[in-house]
């Protein structure tokens, strides 16, 4: 058989689309799973935004759009960025994508040459390491540890970054700790980067809705302006929008990085499907009243799932201030045997048996760079009698 590209075997299938592909099998055998490995919200598209695309395809625009987005989505993006986050971008340092994803992968397919280092704080979402690994680049993981809330510390960042750093990634709130950072977090890890001009920094502001407590968002681009035109400032409408299968994601940054951004995309795709971008438009310019309604009722979901957990032996949960996850180490796990009898060694075997023994799916820690943990989504919290009693069991 005719051989397929050597980057494959440096990159392994993601871990979250492997459990939903277990629990879809178990489903099919009649087995009811409740899945707690999903990230995504269990809230509806808002019908004005689904009205907004199909008056656009019926109108008959739906040819091609232009490689970096449809002026009208890019002009709401632009208002989106001056009204939520602070950020002035001109329309030429703005483009749309096919998700948040694809933003990630241009900007990388745009920038990386091989050995370039990629400086990834962890835990943080797999698609990052394995994008950088597919474009022969190296991911630099910076463990960012409970006590520190999961979040980055400046002198690790320091002590991190080579003549070789091309890239720092922060995703705050964060898949899948959950951890936000403020201003003053954000200016003490941009006075880090303003010393470093050969880097770049992703900002996957995705989750920037999803903060409790009161905590306040803030953009590193606008918090730092002496490294403005070095950040490109990643969103899109699947998370908070409830609008993952529409596949828009978009990003502000220095016009010559987008410009090569488009120019990669075009490479890639001919840009985002028309109908969908003007869905995104009709949701960024719409009412945002019902969002202050999904985060009171992530709130309560994640007071309700921590607390659960809270009773569960050998698990230890931080109680993050953002996105829908729980983080916790159950590093006192391991080593124990199971009711069923399997023997847990590692964050994988945990997930694994919780699936088999209580059927319920999360994510095991190492595939946010990370073991000894697992990710816990709480748009659904059925389930947290289960993973207490599943932990009571070990032996
Ligand atoms: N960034 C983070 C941190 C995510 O968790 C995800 C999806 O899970 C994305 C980006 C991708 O979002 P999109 O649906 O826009 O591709």
């Amino acid at each position: 058989m005719p051989e397929l590209a050597s980057w494959l075997s440096r990159v392994p299938p993601a871990a979250t689309l492997a459990m939903g592909a277990k629990v879809r099998a178990m489903r099919a055998q009649g087995i009811a799973v409740i899945s707690l490995a999903i990230g995504e919200p269990d809230f509806s598209t808002p019908p004005h935004a689904i009205e907004a695309a199909y008056q656009f395809a019926l109108k008959g625009a739906t040819g091609y759009p232009p490689v970096d987005g449809l002026p009208t989505l890019k002009a709401a993006i632009q208002r989106k960025f001056a009204r939520e986050n602070g950020l002035d971008y001109a329309l030429d340092e703005i483009m749309v994508a096919n998700g948040g994803k694809q933003v990630i992968f241009d900007a990388l397919f745009a920038t990386l040459e091989p050995g370039d280092e990629v400086v990834i704080p962890v835990p943080a979402w797999a698609a990052y390491e394995l994008t950088v690994r597919a474009l022969g680049g190296v991911p630099v993981l910076v463990p960012c540890s409970q006590e520190d809330g999961f979040r980055l510390r400046p002198e690790a960042l320091e002590a991190a970054i080579t003549p070789r750093s091309k890239w720092l990634f922060l995703n705050y709130p964060n898949n899948p700790s959950g951890a936000a950072c403020d201003a003053a977090g954000l200016a003490a890890i941009g006075a880090v980067v303003e010393r470093h001009p050969q880097l770049w920094v992703l900002s996957d502001e995705m989750y920037e809705h999803l903060l409790y407590d009161g905590m306040e968002r803030a953009s590193i681009a606008a918090v730092c302006p002496a490294i403005r035109d070095r950040v490109l400032t990643m969103n899109g409408v699947s998370k908070t929008y409830a609008m993952t299968g529409w596949r828009i994601g978009y990003a502000g940054g220095p016009k010559v990085l987008i410009k090569a951004m488009a120019n990669a995309q075009g490479q890639i795709s001919l840009g985002a499907s028309a109908p969908a971008q003007a869905a995104a438009a009709a949701a960024l310019d719409g009412k945002q009243d019902f969002l202050a309604a999904h985060v009171q009722a992530y709130q309560r979901r994640r007071d309700i799932v921590a607390t659960a957990l809270a009773d569960a032996p050998g698990m230890r949960c931080h109680v993050p201030e953002g996105a829908f996850y729980l983080f916790p180490d159950i590093t006192a796990c391991l080593g124990k045997t199971t009711k069923g009898g399997r023997l847990l060694l590692t964050d994988e075997d945990f997930a694994a048996a919780l699936l088999e023994e209580e059927h319920v799916a999360v994510v095991h820690g190492a595939a946010f760079g990370m073991a000894g943990h697992l990710r816990i989504s709480y748009a659904l919290i059925e389930a947290s009698a289960k993973i207490v009693s599943f932990c009571r069991g070990l032996h």
